[in-house]
């Protein structure tokens, strides 16, 4: 697909420009707003990406436009089958000011395998990282210098046929917008606490917990409400079948710290197919060999973590995603009781790694790994 390795239609504004048009003057407000702590998903960008998908010509009309409402037909498929699928992926700057992101290749592999799973077209990963490094390249004055914020980007696909038959729709639409998020950093990531109820499950064998598909979250509400009820920030997934292995928390992946014949061992749940295989979950299983510390993807029952819990074996438990980075886990809350997460202060590993992974998505040292890509 051409039209993103080319200069893009709108790429012209520039923030430090003096002779701002009044309709620029309303973002150039609304980014000084987003400096203080923007709501993720609120201080988006001024343009987006879009790209048609039909039978026949594949994949075509891909351009950065405007950020701008879309005008949609109220029978398009997406809108009532959930044909939709999504990704999140952050741009960092470099220590020379150079915008990076993050893992691209990665992400655009997972949307493939996402869209695969509901019977929709592939994107190749080299458009995907091309659409959202012009993307970055057109609101670069977004990107944020400061180390403790990124820009977000969402790109999304979703079946755009006007009928509601039972099939596999025969067009696509593809976007990507972009907003400025804050990640948790140093002293302020705050550790959560933890509901595992038995009312809902979040993924079963052979369905969609293994992709990031429209429905992802919504069938999660509920259980999260329960967390509030209970006084916890976060839910946590037992596996379907047995209600008994944890899986994840929240749209996070989860990560133990166990004492091992005098060594940290950093244990997190094998990806069962019921388990989102996150970008940040490889990262940080990358880095902790780096660190020193000995990784195994092993079933962790939630008994087994209570009881290490309570003997000192579990010194803490933390967890993991694109948006909110690193998150320790302080205390876990059941039906049958509550307990502390780990028996060591939470957050010791769990700061080391964040660091580590910070230092990794800034391009701070070399890139080791070839997770960056440059956008200029
Ligand atoms: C996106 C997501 C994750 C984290 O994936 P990352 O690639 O690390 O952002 C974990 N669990 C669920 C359910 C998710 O949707």
């Amino acid at each position: 697909m051409a039209p993103f390795t080319g200069s893009v239609p709108v790429a012209s504004v520039r923030w430090a420009d003096r002779a701002l048009a009044p309709s620029r003057r309303a973002t150039l407000a609304k980014r000084q707003a987003s400096t203080a702590a923007p709501a993720f998903g609120t201080a988006l960008t001024e343009h987006m990406v879009s790209a048609r998908w039909s039978a026949g010509p594949g994949w075509h009309n891909g351009e950065i436009l405007p950020y701008q409402p879309l005008r949609i037909d109220p029978a398009t498929v997406g809108l009532h089958y959930g044909q939709s699928v999504f990704e999140g992926l952050k741009a960092f700057r470099r220590p020379d000011g150079v915008p990076v992101l993050f893992r691209a290749a990665d992400h655009g592999r997972r949307f493939q395998r996402s869209a695969a799973r509901l019977a929709m077209p592939a994107l190749p990963a080299d458009d995907f990282v091309a659409a959202l490094s012009a993307l970055v390249r057109t609101d670069e004055a977004w990107v944020p210098h400061e180390e403790n914020r990124s820009l977000y980007l969402r790109p999304l696909m979703f079946a755009a046929d006007t009928s509601l038959a039972l099939r596999p729709s025969t067009t696509y639409h593809f976007l990507a917008v972009a907003f400025v998020t804050e990640s948790f950093f140093g002293s302020t990531a705050h550790p959560v606490s933890v509901w595992c109820g038995r009312d809902y499950i979040r993924a079963a064998p052979g369905g969609t917990g293994d992709i990031k598909c429209g429905g992802n979250y919504a069938p999660t509400y509920l259980a999260q409400q329960q967390a509030a009820d209970h006084g916890c920030q976060q839910v946590i997934w037992l596996d379907a079948a047995e209600r008994r292995w944890v899986e994840e928390m929240g749209g996070m992946n989860i990560f133990w710290v166990r004492r091992e014949g005098g060594r940290d061992v950093l244990v997190t749940p094998p990806l069962t197919g019921t388990l989102l295989p996150g970008v940040t979950r490889d990262s940080i299983l990358a880095l902790a060999a780096d660190l020193d510390l000995t990784c195994a993807q092993r079933p962790m029952s939630l008994d087994q973590w209570r009881a290490e819990a309570a003997s000192g074996v579990i010194t803490e438990a933390f967890a993991c995603g694109t948006a909110a980075v690193l998150t320790p886990i302080d205390r876990v809350v059941t039906e049958d009781g509550a307990w502390d997460a780990g028996a060591g202060p939470p957050g010791t590993v769990c700061a080391r790694l964040r660091d580590a992974l910070v230092a990794a998505q800034h391009g701070v040292g070399p890139d080791r790994y070839g997770w960056l890509t440059p956008v200029r």
